[in-house]
């Protein structure tokens, strides 16, 4: 049994393993179980009905309320063209009608209805050269990815369409290519990134002849753009209690080193305590990369601008990684605490420490000193001990006319050296003690 740390940086008192049960019970198929369809999609269902067409929810919202977990997004299909879509209903955008698709708003809420299509024809491995409208909500379903992404459910007859098995792959747990998998892969390369991404959040086995067919196929995969990889690494880091079980299907298929070449580097015993210590962190994306590249010893920033992280985002994930170090610290004295959590930074010095137990945890030593770090790092933040220039109680102003000189680079440096000594001993921090060392540390630091 151990404790976690939640992503607010709060301790979790709940158990990794009793999490993982829970999430295990609730993702119990019954293959028969009608799916209740809330009201308002009912509603816009019925509505296309009474004008002479057919609906079917349709996709991950089939997915997801079979496994009995709450729906993010319920979209439709329809056999109504979108000019048809756009006489039934009053209000709707069109986001993406060159392949479909309306916005229909409906009681304040958005929902997304495309007309059922057919498979196009890929030249570039990434999105198919025109769109085809088809009848059959069969042939709709060919054309999507997994089985269990390929079951359309009507709610006005409540029968369901599910060509390729997709409710018994579901309650056997078991992700797998609708059709041919190398074809399917082959036309589009996105398809074998979301494949490890589903393996990690819906926690299924990848069946083996689909997983066999990414490996031909990762030209393809090097096709897709890094916008689409990055969103489909942030589902996995974030949406996944377990992201290893995407890096795993990544790093025996090669597509690691396709999107990550200084991770698929580390050898067997590292990586694996590098997919311990990412399950073992907080969902939370910056945690769970820094958890990745911990024992990368060159910074993960080149690397995470390749795949598109923002600005912010590759900040916060080299902080993590540059401050958790934390070799020693049952021997640290109050000085040396305190310097890590200037490093560390108030506001995420919970991260920092959330981090370092999913780095005990991964390689297997006593959580113990983990516990201590915090204890003492909480008992130094609420004495309010200066961490940073601006904690100290005087400013930058104080610093130029101690001195009787403008602004300039010697002010900050001057606010540097006496946080240092405040760190060394916080009792300084006091308005007439700062001032009366300023000349002093100012001719130390041949600044004035
Ligand atoms: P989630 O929204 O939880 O990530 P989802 O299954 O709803 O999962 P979406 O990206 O919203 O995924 O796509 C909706 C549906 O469209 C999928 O369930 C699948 O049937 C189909 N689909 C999406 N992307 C592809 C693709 N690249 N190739 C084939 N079918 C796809
Ligand atoms: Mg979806």
């Amino acid at each position: 049994r151990h404790s976690t740390w939640a992503s607010d940086g709060s301790l979790e008192k709940e158990p990794l393993l009793e999490r993982c049960a829970a999430v295990r019970y609730s993702d119990l198929v019954e293959s028969s179980r009608p799916i209740e369809v809330p009201p308002p999609v009912l509603e816009l269902c019925g509505s296309l009905a009474r004008h002479g067409f057919q609906a079917w929810v349709v996709g991950g919202c089939v997915r997801d309320s079979l496994r009995g977990v709450p729906v993010a997004d319920w979209d439709l299909t329809t056999d109504a063209t979108p000019e048809e879509m756009r006489k039934v209903f009053r209000r709707t955008i069109p986001t993406g009608i060159e392949h479909g698709t309306l916005t229909v708003v409906h009681r304040g809420e958005h929902y997304e209805v495309t007309t059922l299509r057919g498979e196009g024809t890929y030249t570039d491995g990434r999105r198919p050269d025109h769109v085809r409208f088809v009848s059959a909500i069969e042939e709709d379903l060919a054309r999507r990815d997994f089985t269990v992404n390929a079951i359309a459910f009507d709610p006005t007859t409540q029968a369901f369409v599910d060509p390729w098995g997709g409710r018994d792959d579901l309650q056997r747990r078991v992700l797998r290519a609708v059709r041919d998998p190398r074809e399917r892969f082959a036309e589009d390369g996105l398809r074998v990134l979301r494949a490890a991404r589903f393996v990690a959040t819906l926690e299924f086995a990848l069946d083996p002849a689909t997983e066999a067919a990414i490996p031909a196929t990762l030209d393809t995969l090097r096709r897709v753009s890094a916008e689409r990889v990055h969103d489909e690494w942030a589902k996995a880091l974030v949406k996944a209690e377990r992201p290893s079980l995407a890096f795993d299907v990544m790093r025996r298929t090669g597509m690691l080193a396709v999107h990550a070449p200084v991770v698929a580097a580390l050898d067997e015993p590292t990586f694996s305590r590098a997919m311990r210590r990412v399950d073992a962190a907080p969902k939370d994306l910056c945690g769970r990369l820094a958890s990745l590249v911990f024992d990368v010893n060159e910074g993960p920033d080149r690397w995470l601008r390749d795949l598109r992280f923002s600005n912010d985002e590759r900040e916060r994930t080299a902080h993590l990684w540059r401050a958790c170090r934390t070799d020693g610290c049952e021997a640290w004295d109050d000085r040396q605490v305190r310097r890590f959590l200037r490093g560390a930074t108030r506001a995420r010095a919970l991260q920092v420490l959330a981090l370092d137990l999913a780095d005990r945890t991964a390689r297997g030593v006593s959580l113990e000193s983990n516990t201590r770090l915090a204890e003492r790092c909480l008992q130094q933040l609420a004495q309010g001990v200066p961490l940073a220039s601006s904690d100290l109680a005087i400013g930058g102003e104080d610093v130029m006319r101690a001195l009787g000189r403008g602004p300039g680079r010697h002010v900050g440096l001057v606010l540097a050296a006496l946080l240092e000594r405040t760190l060394d001993e916080p009792s300084l921090n006091e308005r007439v003690a700062l001032l009366a060392q300023v000349p002093e540390v100012a001719n130390s630091l041949e600044v004035s």
